[in-house]
Order: C-alpha cells, then sequence, then structure tokens
C-alpha cells in the first residue's frame, strides 16, 4: 500500500459520527469534546504516516472506526480522571506543602462539609437578624487561646504579612536583620513580598549576628515597624546573635514604632517535649509584647489554609479596615473547619489525640513500626525481590523544624535490576497515587504518613506494580 492511499482511507468525520459508539461518547462528553478529541486522534495518525516510508498495512489496522473510537474514549475517560486527588502520601513528610499539607481533623472535616453544602450564619447576626461579621467567633477563639487583645484571618500567611505591612508599614521602612530575609519555596520571598506591599526594606546586621544598636541605628523619621521573621526552613548556627523578641519591643515602643513577627507555622503548645526543637509558641511572643503577629493555619496548627494575624486591637483594627481585607478574605469552609480546629486546642490532649498533624508528631516509633509489619505480611512479591522494614526518619516539613527528624519505619523494596524510577511512576498512575521515596535505587515508603486505614489500599497498589513490574 502507499502513503497516499493510505492517507485518503483515513475515515470522515461523518462515517464516525455514523456509528453507535459515537453517539454514546457523544452523550457521555458532549458533542464538541468528542470532535475535538477525534480531531486530534486523526492528526497523531496522519502525522504518523507521513513520518513512515514503510510498514503501512499495520497503521491501516489503527484506521479501523472503533479502533479510532476506543482511542478517543480512553483519552476522554483519562481527561475526566484529571484533577486534584487523593493520594498516599509515603514519603514521611508531615506537612507537605505539594500534598496539601495539614489533614483536617475530623470534626473540623464534617464541619467543613455541613456548612459548604448548607445557608449559614456566616456573616448573620442570629440575635439582631440583621448583617453580622465574618471574623466574630474566630476572633474570640484566637483571642482566647493566644492571650492577644485581637485577632483577624485571611487566605494565607503570605497574604497576612502581606496585609500587616501595607497597612503599618506602606511607603515606610521595615527594619529586618539579613539572617531572617527567608524564602520558603514557591515564590514566597520576604524581601519580595515586602517591596510588593510598598514597604521599603531596611536590612540590617550581617548574615550570622545582629544586635539591638544595629536595629536602633537604622531607626530614623521614615521608619515604619520591625519585622521579625522566623527562619522556618534554615538554621544558622554556630557564631550567631539574634535579639529576644522582649528586648526588640522594649527598645522599638520607645520610638513609637510596632514589633511585627511573621512565625511562619506558629504552634500554640511547645513542642519540645515530644522530640522537636524548641520554638517559642504564639502566646509566648503574645506575651513579649510583639504587637503583630502572622502565621499559617495548615502547617503545625493542622488546620485549613488560611494565614492568621493576632495582636494589638488598634493595629489588628486598622488592619481589618484596609481595603485589601476584602480581597483576602476566606471562605466559610475555612472558617468552619478552623474554629472547629481550633475549638481542639481548649484541650491540648484532645488537640494531639484528634489534630493528625499534631498525633502524627507525637506518635511513638513503635506504633509505625506496627503498620510496617501490618503492611508487609499484604505485600505478595516475586522471589527475585528483596522486602525489609528499615528504620526511617520522618520530617514535619512544610519549612517547619528543619533540622528535626522523627524516628519512624518504612518498607523498603530492593527491584534489583529493574528501575525504581519506573515502578515509582507506576504508583503515582494509579487511581489513588501512591507517592513513595527512592534512596539508593530502593524503593522507601516510610509509614509515618500512612494512616491505619490506608493500609489495605496502598497493600494493594504495590501489589499491582509488582505484578505489572515483574
Ligand atoms: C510558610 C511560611 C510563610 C508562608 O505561609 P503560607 O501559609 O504558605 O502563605 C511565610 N513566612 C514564613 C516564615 C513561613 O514559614
Amino acid at each position: 500500500m502507499q502513503k497516499k492511499d493510505l492517507l485518503r482511507s483515513i475515515p470522515a468525520i461523518n462515517d464516525f459520527l455514523k456509528s453507535e459508539k459515537a453517539e454514546k461518547i457523544i452523550n457521555k462528553y458532549t458533542r464538541n469534546r468528542f470532535l475535538e478529541s477525534l480531531s486530534s486522534e486523526l492528526d497523531k495518525i496522519r502525522n504518523k504516516i507521513l513520518a513512515k516510508e514503510s510498514g503501512f498495512d499495520l497503521i491501516k489496522e489503527e484506521l479501523a472506526i472503533n479502533q479510532v473510537l476506543n482511542k478517543v474514549e480512553k483519552e476522554l475517560n483519562s481527561e475526566e480522571d484529571q484533577g486534584i486527588k487523593k493520594v498516599i502520601n509515603a514519603g514521611g513528610i508531615i506537612v507537605h506543602t505539594n500534598l496539601g499539607r495539614s489533614v483536617l481533623a475530623e470534626n473540623a472535616l464534617e464541619k467543613a462539609i455541613s456548612i459548604a453544602g448548607e445557608y449559614s450564619s456566616l456573616e448573620f447576626d442570629l440575635e439582631t437578624g440583621k448583617r453580622g461579621y465574618r471574623y466574630n467567633r474566630i476572633k474570640k477563639l484566637l483571642k482566647d487561646l493566644t492571650g492577644a487583645e485581637s485577632a483577624v484571618v485571611v487566605n494565607n500567611n503570605a497574604a497576612a504579612v502581606m496585609i500587616v505591612l501595607k497597612t503599618v508599614a506602606e511607603a515606610k521602612e521595615v527594619i529586618l536583620a539579613r539572617g531572617e530575609m527567608v524564602e520558603i519555596g514557591g515564590s514566597f520571598r520576604v524581601p519580595e513580598v515586602m517591596e510588593s506591599s510598598g514597604a521599603i526594606l531596611k536590612e540590617v546586621g550581617s548574615t550570622n549576628k545582629v544586635y539591638l544598636k544595629d536595629y536602633l541605628a537604622a531607626v530614623n523619621e521614615k521608619t515604619g515597624a520591625l519585622l521579625k521573621v522566623h527562619t522556618s526552613n534554615y538554621r544558622i548556627q554556630g557564631f550567631t546573635h539574634f535579639v529576644e523578641a522582649k528586648e526588640m519591643v522594649e527598645a522599638a515602643h520607645k520610638h513609637n514604632l510596632p514589633v511585627i513577627e511573621d512565625l511562619g507555622s506558629g504552634i500554640l503548645f511547645d513542642l519540645s517535649q515530644y522530640g522537636l526543637a524548641y520554638e517559642p509558641t504564639v502566646q509566648e511572643a503574645v506575651k513579649a509584647g510583639i504587637d503583630i503577629l502572622t502565621f499559617s493555619g495548615d502547617k503545625l496548627l493542622g488546620g485549613p489554609q488560611a494565614g492568621i494575624i493576632v495582636g494589638k486591637e488598634e493595629y489588628i483594627s486598622e488592619i481589618e479596615a484596609h481595603p485589601l481585607m476584602r480581597a483576602l478574605r476566606v471562605d466559610k469552609m475555612t472558617l468552619a473547619s478552623l474554629e472547629e480546629t481550633l475549638k481542639l486546642y481548649y484541650n491540648f490532649e484532645e488537640a494531639i489525640e484528634k489534630i493528625p498533624t499534631l498525633n502524627l508528631i507525637t506518635e511513638k516509633a513503635e506504633k509505625v513500626k506496627l503498620r510496617a509489619e501490618k503492611l508487609l505480611a499484604q505485600i505478595k512479591a516475586p522471589k527475585n525481590i528483596e522486602l525489609k522494614i528499615n528504620k526511617s526518619e520522618a520530617k514535619v516539613g512544610g519549612g517547619a523544624y528543619p533540622l528535626s527528624t522523627f524516628a519512624s519505619y518504612a518498607l523498603v523494596i530492593d527491584l534489583g535490576e529493574k528501575s525504581a524510577e519506573n515502578f515509582s511512576y507506576q504508583l503515582r498512575q494509579l487511581k489513588t497515587p501512591v507517592i513513595a521515596r527512592i534512596q539508593n535505587e530502593k524503593l522507601v515508603f516510610d509509614l509515618k504518613t500512612v494512616a491505619e486505614r490506608h493500609l489495605p489500599e496502598l497493600a494493594c497498589a504495590i501489589n499491582k506494580v509488582l505484578t505489572e513490574v515483574f
């Protein structure tokens, strides 16, 4: 068969439309999507023919109406399957920004769902029957828990930093230590956020040392605030000096200047008793007199994505009145789940038990080992591959506690000659994708971040890929 004959034998769109199968696909996916997918499929075949010099008979078979329609259907099916989906996190990083950070506590989840599915009192005062204020309840909770005079919530911590600087320091200088010029990842760089808020960055000190006198030397009539940024994802160790919050506050207040602190994660109780490095809690920062504090809702707090701002009433009310507040306000689902998460913090034991992020951080390694053993028992591996349970090190992640690791356990699969990369690719293509680690060419499934309820599904996934690969 000749190339031009083959090109001519490509069926016309009408030939496809006459088939019963096409009708079915159109009913499911609309005519437009069907035609779009069909013409892209035909283009592919046409290009394949044009690129070839022989073997046209093989391509001829691909041109059968039903063959083409099968491909179209498969393509549309997989398009349908795109979009955000649940994954199993076997990477051992508890607050993984790319995997959605914190998993919500059950009560927070249920509340978000019920509020999203019904009308609610979001901005309605049930007492007076008039318009209410969106942030009343959350303000009360945050004041109670942190000891701050007032509080408000925006879309995330980056937004919190932005609106705080814009409100109190637009077109003014903000003094920041060089050792605290943090880049969080994604595209959050403190200096750039400051710039876009209209504040002018005034750097002081050196990378490893800054003294109170450095801050004071930088104060002038253009100064709007002093800023502290938590070095969430790195530590400066060795020959260092930084200024305590309390000292900074005292000095700033003598000049009638506020101190702002971006705490990053923001913890409501000291986690050092669970083996993490000591970090000041939000309450301690409030007590030290910091005027405005910001932190994330979905890092160690364990709630939904949100930027929490707490501090002195005079500043918070100004922030609430800023026009940008409307652009950064949070949705009812966020508010509902954040309120429920915060309620758990009235009782720390309850918080640790019910907030998944805290639960994983405080969980003993022996419990993780039990999950690893349970998983291992369900894996059916061919003889030539080696399965082992190894000690592993899990991490907090999300740009928090960069130097702390938790003792954990992992199932390690040594695939021998087979490619670990390919195995991990296959795992990611499953209906519920599995995210594992590759270490020394071996597949590592850290059980720290795998809940008991995921074990059957994870075992199924591993078994499926094992049989496909071997
Ligand atoms: C994580 C982090 C941010 C950004 O918070 P998002 O909630 O991701 O917007 C800002 N500052 C610090 C110090 C952080 O650790």
